[in-house]
Parts: structure tokens; sequence; C-alpha cells
């Protein structure tokens, strides 16, 4: 018989701004001027002084506790240490064999906290979106895509696989783009969910480097023989299943392809990939999930002298011009068909 040690749940509590807006959810981490909050399974992060001075208090009275890195409860006596973490001594093991790890254990630690001992690491899964880890055991068929990728459970849940989720991921990104000044076409433009096979044949097509998540085709037709008079077709491809927050950065990605491709501006490829991919930043920063924040430390910190090295470095560009400038500098690089 497996016996399994009871986790106690954190207090879901009613938290509220001070507009008056109220979220159902639970702590899991206070840092500075930023709290951690789990609602519906999902973790997301918000400024401290947005919350009523009720709640600021408790968040206070919630840090100046010591807290098991795994389930967040008080740890008291009796506790288990692994690098500066505490944990109980019920929640240090294995998330692949559920062992506890004894002295000398090699483990590993996931971005959402979960342990697993290194010579195990082949029983759990990382999840492609977020890499959350988790029991293969566990894991549902509908979990790993018949591409490579697997979704922990949460992603899967998020995914994007039809046209109206994509509305709605359409619905967060243009509000953005209008506020920066990106103008974008008033006709619809064509948005597919495509398979893995789809993207990388296209990949190889255009010697894309890397694993695209999505990709813009353009034709251009000059009516009256002049640039200022072409017509445009884009048709914009985005992998099948993303998550919500992901698929909301790699379709803004697209749109500043979109947004560049009418302007017939064309650069080096840290350019105009970082270009799109501070776009897809700019975006991502209105989404408070950790998952956003994730997305965002991996573009920061991407070694890609493409996606990596090409983001910091519009992201200064714009930092010292502002977006006027930025888009007038990118302006000054087009060069129309004649
Ligand atoms: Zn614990
Ligand atoms: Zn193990
Ligand atoms: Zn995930
Ligand atoms: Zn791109």
């Amino acid at each position: 018989m497996v016996c399994l040690a009871i986790i106690p749940r954190l207090h879901s509590r009613i938290f509220t701004s001070s507009n008056g807006t109220e979220v159902d959810g639970e702590v899991f981490e206070v840092d500075g001027h930023r709290v951690g909050l789990r609602v519906n399974e999902r973790d997301y992060y918000f400024s401290i002084s947005r919350f009523v001075r009720e709640d600021q208090a408790y968040m206070q009275k919630w840090s100046a506790v010591e807290r098991c890195s795994s389930c967040k409860g008080k740890v008291g006596t009796g506790f288990r240490e692994a690098g500066d973490d505490k944990y109980h001594t019920r929640c240090f093991r294995c998330l692949a064999c559920r062992k506890s790890f004894v002295g000398g254990d090699g483990l590993g630690k996931g971005p959402w906290g979960g342990l697993v001992h290194l010579e195990h690491t082949s029983l759990a899964l990382s999840c492609d979106s977020c890499s959350r880890f988790f029991r293969r055991e566990d894991a549902l068929p509908k979990q790993s895509f018949g591409d490579g990728r697997v979704h922990c459970r949460v992603c899967l849940e998020d995914g994007v696989f039809e046209g109206t989720k994509v509305s709605q991921v359409q619905a967060r990104i243009l509000p953005v783009l209008k506020r920066v000044g990106m103008d974008l076409p008033t006709k619809p433009i064509h948005i597919e969910l495509v398979g893995r096979s789809f993207l990388d044949r296209e990949a190889k097509r255009i010697k894309a480097e890397g694993k695209l998540r999505g990709l813009t085709l353009t034709k251009f037709k000059l009516t009256r023989g002049t640039p200022s008079s072409a017509s445009f077709e884009h048709r914009i491809y985005v992998l099948s299943g993303l998550p919500y927050v992901e698929c909301i950065a790699v379709l803004a990605h697209e749109y500043a392809h979109v947004w560049l491709n009418e302007r017939f501006i064309d650069s080096t490829p840290p350019e105009i990939e970082g270009f799109c991919n501070l776009i897809s930043e700019i975006c991502l920063g209105q989404d408070k999930s950790k998952v956003s924040l994730l997305l965002r430390e991996n573009m920061m910190k991407s070694e890609n002298p493409v996606y990596g090295a090409g983001f910091r470095r519009m992201r200064s560009r714009l930092k010292s011009l502002g977006w006027d400038g930025l888009f007038a500098e990118m302006l000054s690089k087009s060069s129309p068909p004649h």
C-alpha cells in the first residue's frame, strides 16, 4: 500500500485591490514589493501596493514566517534543508519515485519548486512551455502531442487549439500595439494554427534556425507600380496548442513582422527579430502571470545572437529613443521595391 502524506492546503482568501477588484487566491511568495498569488492553480505576481491596507498587512505577516519551499506552509522544528530552501520532512521528496531524499542524494529543482532525484529525471517530464516537472506515469495521453512536445496539465488546459481562443489572444495584443503607436492593417489578417511539422518544413524552406513557434508570410502587389499603392496579403501561422500566455508572445512577435513587412523594412536578423521580440515582450508585460515572467526572463537571458542579443539591443534602443523614435529608426531602413 502506498501511503501519501497529505499536504496542507494554503489559505485561500479574498484579496482586494485599492480600486475594488477582488481576487480569490493564496499567497505563495512575498519578495520585496511583490506578492505571488496562486489563483485557480495559476501563479500571478502583483505589486503589494495595489492591495488594501489590511491585505498588505496580511502579506507582511505571511512573509515574516519561515516557509516550506514546496507547500509554502509554516515550517516548525524538524525541517530539511537544500541550499537556501527549507522543507517539511514530508515535502522533501522526489516527485518521480516519491521517496524522501537522504543525505548525499543529487537532486534537481524545477522553476515551480518540483524536486527530483538526478537519476530519476527520466521518470519525470518537464513541460515544454513552462518547464514545470511532472511525473511521466501520471501524464494523460493528451499531454503528449504527437510531435514530441509535452505540456503540464495547466498549460494543456490553457492551450490555444481553436479560433475563438486566438481571437481572445488578439484582443489582448491589439490594444497594447495601438497604445505604443504601432499601426496595423485594418483588414483582418489570416491567422492559422498549425502543427510542428508544418513549421519545421517552412523553417527549412526559409532557412530559419531553431524551432519556430510562429511564422508570417507576406505577399504584396504593386497596383499602380508604386510601393505606396502596394496591397498586402499576410498569413500568420502559430503553433497549435501553445498555452494562452505563450500564444500572446508568439502572435505579438508575428504582428511586428506584419508591421515591418508592410513598410518594406529590411535589416539584419538580430534587428528584425530583436524588434519583434521587443513587441512580444511589451505585450507579455501586460500579463501578470508567472508564465509571462518566465518567458520574459528567458528572452532577457537568451544567448541566441539573433533572438536574445538582438532583443536586448532593441530594448536599449527603445530606452534611449522612445517608441516614436524607435519606429522612425526602423522606418529609415525601409527599402521599397522599384
Ligand atoms: Zn511543505
Ligand atoms: Zn526519485
Ligand atoms: Zn506547463
Ligand atoms: Zn520572427
